[in-house]
């Protein structure tokens, strides 16, 4: 008789779960992923889709450029067909803009993303409809994803390791035994059943939720709710990132997304990532400029506005807040505050899912004494479709 194989309860399917999920199935756990809502119905849904290259963050956060450079490549590698590796440009309009360059280039020479300066007549044969107040453009390897399809393809590799996928199922409260988190009791909201599941291991990818998750253990996550409003507007005006050669700052993005462009975003602090009122301001400053970057813009209707809230590393309320927190990730085994069989991970992009999840995997597979290491970097996800086959 074979020895059962370790279990591990995912709370969370965004893009952190998910790939977790991944790597622990392909590692040989027995997994089981919980989601209260549909998949990627988060953070993870309601975010640009900007695969980044990592240069909006060189200057500042050099950290979480180098990760989202390293993690963009493996995407690439393990799941071409989910992205559009479209390109993108930081672009100057003003003097200030310009000032930045140096810093700029140097800081991506630094974290090892490539860059190419453009002139002009490169830049309007590219973009047509950028700001013809351009003063100058350099090329980065940014690109496009649709999150709803990364997650489901990191799930469906997951479940063709036999892991089982609940969306729909709201944990409410951990098994708790001897100090030991053992599992979870879950409510099917659709049916309004309660079932608990057992295992050797939670792991708590519930974003920006997680201090929530982790209040149920009686520990405490320093998560910072950001929130950050993103306006979509009607035609496909660019068909790269667009971004300003600046410091990471409100509306300096715009991107295409299908036959949309997405303009963001902004960052405050928020107490409840389920009630993001949405300020008519920022609205109105993501329009303003997303078309001093792109006038165009005026002439699309505005499809939609959304917002959520990014799991950031912090305190709600901190000295650092908001644009002044780093975009890296960090893993608690709680085993370091007297529980035991409970991890939590937070922060990160979507671009980094696969690295975070790498991390939390290490960390879970050490306490339960398995071997294998980490194949995420080369094994090629499966088709997102495959999510809903039989
Ligand atoms: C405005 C904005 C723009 C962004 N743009 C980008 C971008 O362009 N590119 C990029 O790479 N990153 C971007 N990010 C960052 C990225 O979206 C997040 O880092 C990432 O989505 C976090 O994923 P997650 O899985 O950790 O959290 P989430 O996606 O929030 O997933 C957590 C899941 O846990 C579930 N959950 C919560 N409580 C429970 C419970 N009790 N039981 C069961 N399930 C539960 C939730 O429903 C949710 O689905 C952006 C973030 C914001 C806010």
């Amino acid at each position: 008789m074979t020895a059962p194989r370790p279990s591990v309860l995912v709370i969370g399917a965004g893009s952190t779960g998910a790939a977790t999920a991944h790597d622990l199935a392909l590692r040989g756990c027995a997994v089981v992923v919980v989601e209260r809502g549909e998949i990627a119905s988060g953070t993870t849904g309601r975010n640009h889709g900007l695969l980044h290259s990592g240069a909006r963050y060189a200057v500042k956060d050099a950290e979480s450029a180098v990760e989202c450079v390293v993690e963009r490549d493996i995407l690439a590698r393990i799941a071409p067909d989910l992205l559009e590796l479209n390109g993108g440009l930081f672009v100057a309009l003003n003097e200030d803009d310009l000032a930045y360059r140096e810093r700029f280039l140097d800081a991506c020479a630094r974290c090892g993303i490539p860059t190419r300066e453009l002139t002009l007549a490169q830049v309007r044969d590219l973009e047509p409809a950028l700001s013809s107040s351009c003063l100058a453009a350099v090329e980065v390897p940014d690109g496009v994803f649709d999150s709803l399809h990364l997650c489901l393809a990191f799930l469906a590799t997951a479940e063709s390791n036999d892991a089982t996928v609940l969306p729909y199922r709201e944990v409410e409260a951990l098994v708790i035994r001897a100090s030991s988190v053992e599992g979870a009791i879950v409510r099917d909201r659709r049916t309004g059943e309660r079932v608990t599941l057992e295992a050797d291991i939670v792991v708590n990818a519930t974003g920006p939720w997680a201090d929530r998750i982790a209040a149920l253990a009686g520990v405490d996550v320093p998560v910072a709710p950001t929130a950050g409003v993103m306006v979509a507007v009607n035609g496909r005006y660019v068909d790269r990132v667009i971004n300003r050669m600046a410091p990471p700052a409100d509306g300096d993005i715009v991107l295409p997304q299908r036959r949309t462009v997405v303009i963001g975003t902004s960052s405050w602090s928020v107490a409840d990532p389920d009630a993001i009122a949405i300020p008519a301001e920022h609205v109105a400053l993501m329009l303003e400029r997303g078309r001093a970057l792109v006038p165009r813009l005026q002439e699309g209707q505005t499809r939609a506005v959304f917002a959520a809230a990014r799991p950031l590393v912090g305190r709600v309320g901190g000295a650092e807040a908001g644009r002044e927190l780093s975009r890296t990730f960090q893993c608690f085994d709680h085993a370091a505050d007297g529980v035991d069989g409970f991890v939590t991970i937070i922060g990160g992009k979507t671009t980094t899912a696969r690295a975070m999840a790498e991390k939390v995997s290490d960390v879970v597979c050490a306490k339960l004494g398995v071997t294998a290491a980490c194949t995420t970097r080369m094994v090629p996800l499966r088709s997102y479709r495959t999510a809903y086959d039989a």
